[in-house]
């Protein structure tokens, strides 16, 4: 595990983030950066570097985690399906050394995302990513 990540800063609540949903072993947050409306992370909330860190118990958690949000996430962006994704180390492109699922809105005709192809031209205001932060909390 590293000590710190801005990751676990956020799980701490010393980085502003909205914040989506949280239990005692995983949250989950809108991404700062995102490729669609509703493009969400959910990590663990100690920082492993990789899936395989993780003690088996814990992964199962989060993976429960995400089977809890994905439907959710879906219906409040109004999104007909999802792509999830892990970069499992920084060959893979994981660029925060902190286990995170990738949960991203998809939606017809919105092209391949095989490369993280951004839907998203001018980004998403503080306004609207908290109105679509409220959206999924409410569908939760
Ligand atoms: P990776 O490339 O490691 O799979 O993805 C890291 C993700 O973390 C990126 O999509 C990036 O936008 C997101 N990210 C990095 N720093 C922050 C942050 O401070 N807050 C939030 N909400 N997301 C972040």
């Amino acid at each position: 595990m590293t000590d710190e990540t801005v990751f676990t800063r956020i799980v701490a609540g010393d980085l502003p983030s909205e914040t989506i949903y949280a239990d005692g072993t995983a949250s989950a947050f809108l991404d700062a950066n995102p490729v669609a409306p509703g493009h969400t992370l959910v990590v663990p909330n100690s920082p492993y570097r990789r899936l395989q860190e993780m003690p088996p118990e814990e992964a199962s958690a989060l993976l429960s985690t995400l089977y809890e949000l994905v439907p959710a996430i879906e219906r409040a962006v109004g999104a007909d399906a999802t792509t999830i994704v892990l970069n499992n180390g920084p060959e893979a492109g994981q660029e925060v050394a902190h286990v995170h699922w990738h949960v991203i809105p998809r939606f017809d005709d919105d092209g391949t995302l095989v490369e993280y192809h951004s839907l998203l031209e001018d980004g998403l205001d503080e306004s609207e990513r908290a109105s679509i932060a409220d959206a999924i909390r409410d569908e939760l």
